[in-house]
C-alpha cells in the first residue's frame, strides 16, 4: 500500500494509520487536535446554554415573560457572552491561551 497524506499537516503515512475526522482523512495527530477542539467547544456551548436559560429562569422570577406584555430585552446575547467569559474567569483556571504555532522548517 502506498502512502497518503494527511489533508491538515500533508503529512505521508500508512493507509492503516490515518483516521477521519468530519470525513476529512487526516493523520492521528492532526485528528486527536481537531477532536480536542470541538470538545471544546461543545463544552463552551453547553456553558453558553446553561447560563443563557438561568438568564431566562431569572427573567421569569422578575415578571418578564408575562403573556400579553411587550418583551423587554432583558436576555440580550451580548449579556449571556459577557456572563460566560466572566465564568470562565473562573473555571477555566487550567487552559492556557497561547497560540501554539509550531513550526519546522526541514
Ligand atoms: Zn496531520
Amino acid at each position: 500500500m502506498s502512502d497518503i497524506a494527511c489533508v491538515s499537516c500533508k503529512k505521508s503515512s500508512d493507509p492503516i494509520y490515518m483516521k477521519v475526522f468530519m470525513e476529512i482523512v487526516v493523520c492521528p495527530g492532526c485528528h486527536a487536535a481537531a477532536t480536542a477542539a470541538l470538545m471544546k467547544l461543545d463544552r463552551e456551548i453547553n456553558q453558553l446554554k446553561f447560563v443563557a436559560r438561568e438568564a431566562i429562569r431569572m427573567g421569569v422570577i422578575e415578571g418578564k415573560f408575562i403573556e400579553g406584555t411587550k418583551p423587554e430585552p432583558a436576555v440580550s446575547q451580548k449579556n449571556v457572552l459577557e456572563t460566560v467569559l466572566e465564568l470562565k474567569k473562573y473555571a477555566g483556571r487550567g487552559g492556557k491561551d497561547d497560540d501554539s504555532t509550531h513550526r519546522s522548517d526541514g
